[in-house]
Formats: C-alpha cells, structure tokens, sequence
C-alpha cells in the first residue's frame, strides 16, 4: 500500500518558482546539458562491422574494440538484413570474448584418457591433417556398383555460421577436392 504523504505541502510561490527553474534547465545549450552526464564508453573506440556467430540469421553487428579489448557490441544499422537489430543472444556477444570460462588453447584428451591435456595450435594443425589423411586414405571409394563416386564417408564437415561467404566457398572447395560428402552447417541442425 502506498504511504500517505504527511510532508509539509508547496506554496503556490514555490510551486512556480520550481517551475521556473525546470524551464530553465531544459533550454540549456546541449554543452551545458551534458554536463555531469558520464561519457559513452564508445567514445574514440575502433568500430568495426561484424557478422553474428551464433545462428544462420547472419545479422550485422559493430564491435568496438579500445586497447585491444572489445568493450561493446551493437547491431549495425546499415546491415540490410538487420538493421541495426539483434536478439538477446547476439546483443551479448561480448561475454562471449570477455569470460574467464574462455577457453584460448586447445585441449586435448587422448583415446581411453580422462582428463584433458593443453596442446599448441601447431600440433592441433598437424594431427588433425594426419588423421584426415589416413581416415581418407584407409576408406576412399572409387566406386559404387557400376558408378564413380570418388568418396569417403567416413569423414564430416560441419561448418558454423560465423564463416562468411568467402570461407564457406573454399570449405566446401576442400571438402569436395577431399571426396567428403557429408557437408552439414550448424544452422540447419
Ligand atoms: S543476433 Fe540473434 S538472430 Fe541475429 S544472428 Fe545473432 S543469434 Fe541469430
């Protein structure tokens, strides 16, 4: 329940003197308004245009980044398929960069272990292209009955939607060049 206001209640001559005073802050000139008024935290950050990661909606994005550090993320008002809207999972991307639950190397848990190992990129790179190699080289098919099929099936693709146009076009070059078949993006599933 609201509480019964008992105070002691305004003359007319301090009701139009209050009047007065809050005509006269709302015609101050705009250097004068603003003052008091924290800064933008964008103010003289790098803006940079973006694409979302997380669905295949693809909206645009402006990361702005100070030092080094992303400090904010908006939509981008001149992407045509946004315009300058996200949803709530793509207005909070920059937890996504700024989260102590990060994780910034590659970890690995052996067959049969576990508990997972840090491992450099470099390694990554190069186990992953040997298991490619002997996956493809263990089940490669040239054919099927009668037909050539040049493939193997035993390895998948799957892209995400942070890949733009140009990436996705050479994945699928390297996919198709390796026989793969399986070509799958994580916005269709
Ligand atoms: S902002 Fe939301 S709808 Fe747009 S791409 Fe990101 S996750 Fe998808």
């Amino acid at each position: 329940m609201r509480e019964k206001n008992d105070g002691p209640k305004p003359t007319r001559r301090q009701f139009l003197t209050g009047v007065g005073a809050a005509t006269a802050a709302s015609t101050l000139r705009p250097g004068e308004a603003r003052a008091g008024v924290p800064d933008l935290k964008t103010r003289g950050a790098t803006e940079t245009t973006t694409v979302c990661p997380f669905c295949g909606v693809g909206c645009g994005q402006v990361a702005y980044t100070k030092n080094g550090e992303l400090i904010h993320v908006e939509g981008d008002p001149l992407h045509p398929i946004s315009e300058g809207t996200l949803c709530s999972k793509g207005a909070a991307l920059s937890q996504v960069s700024n989260n102590e639950r990060r994780l910034k190397q590659v970890l690995y848990r052996a067959p049969g272990s576990s508990k997972f190992e840090p491992r450099s990129w470099e390694w990554a790179f190069e186990r992953i292209a040997e298991r490619v190699k002997e996956t493809r080289d263990a089940t490669f098919q040239r054919t099927s009955g009668k037909r050539k099929v040049n493939r193997t099936q035993a390895i998948a693709c799957l892209g995400g939607s942070a890949l733009d146009n140009e990436e996705c076009y050479l994945l699928v070059k390297l996919m198709r060049a390796l026989g793969i078949t399986y070509i799958e993006h994580q916005a269709r599933i």
